[in-house]
């Protein structure tokens, strides 16, 4: 088994470590650890790891600014760690370049999940310059959206929305990446747009709850595409 993805943690809770380690390796992992921002430095660029899971409120300073210098170097993928139930740390982690944000206490199958998640290629689901999740096919090169082959007939904003969604799929993006990508600026009125296109889509996709499910909506936070339909 020298084929073990390599997972740097960085956590400076005894007992936080050991449970998340010992959750990591029972799913086949190998499990990097340390305590502190320097030794995550340093850990990080001797190991190369697959994935990086890491705690925000650490001794030697603030996992923030180790996200960024992780983003200086590589785009491994990276979850964050973090006490903090505030929706501000969320977006600014993601900003950051996190890819996905859990909250302690989690559960263990959810946290293992979402590791395996970002694990898997964010362009698992594009082939042949399609994007196939579930009954919704996406084409990048016609610029359509079919679901059950039925062609949804959208505009051109919400067309480049979902696209852009499509190919950050299991990552949440956070509002103002979204709209930075589609309209090129921020301002107070942008949100709005961006949650008004959003109901259009939704509508148009035709979803009802327990319906597949291909968007999700992180109140607060953002939106992301799911990698697989519930
Ligand atoms: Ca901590």
């Amino acid at each position: 088994m020298s084929n073990k993805y390599k997972i740097l943690l960085i956590e400076d809770e005894a007992n936080i470590q050991t449970f998340v380690s010992a959750l990591l390796e029972a799913d086949g992992y190998q499990v990097i650890c340390t305590q502190s921002c320097s030794g995550g430095k340093m850990l990080f660029s001797s190991h190369i790891p697959d994935l990086v899971v890491l705690d925000l409120g650490l001794p030697d300073g603030d996992g923030m600014d180790l996200l960024k210098h992780i983003r200086t170097l590589s785009a491994v993928p990276v979850i964050v760690l973090s006490a903090r139930s505030d929706e501000k740390d969320k977006v600014t982690a993601l900003d950051l370049g996190a890819n996905d944000y859990v909250t302690k206490p989690f559960g263990p199958a959810e946290f293992v999940a979402r590791v395996r998640s970002a694990l898997r290629n964010v362009r698992r689901n594009v082939e042949n310059s399609r994007f196939i999740l579930g009954n919704l096919v996406i084409d990048y090169d016609a610029r359509t959206i079919t679901i059950d082959d039925k062609e949804i007939k959208l505009t051109q904003t919400e067309y480049n929305i979902i696209a852009l969604l499509s190919q950050h799929s299991g990552k949440v993006m956070t509002y103002s990446a979204i709209i930075s990508a589609i309209w090129g600026y921020n301002d107070s009125g942008s949100i709005k747009k961006l949650q008004v296109n959003m109901a259009n889509i939704r509508k148009k996709f035709g979803a009802v709850p327990g319906k597949e499910s291909y968007i999700t909506n992180e109140l607060g936070v953002g939106y992301k595409m799911n990698e697989s339909v519930r």
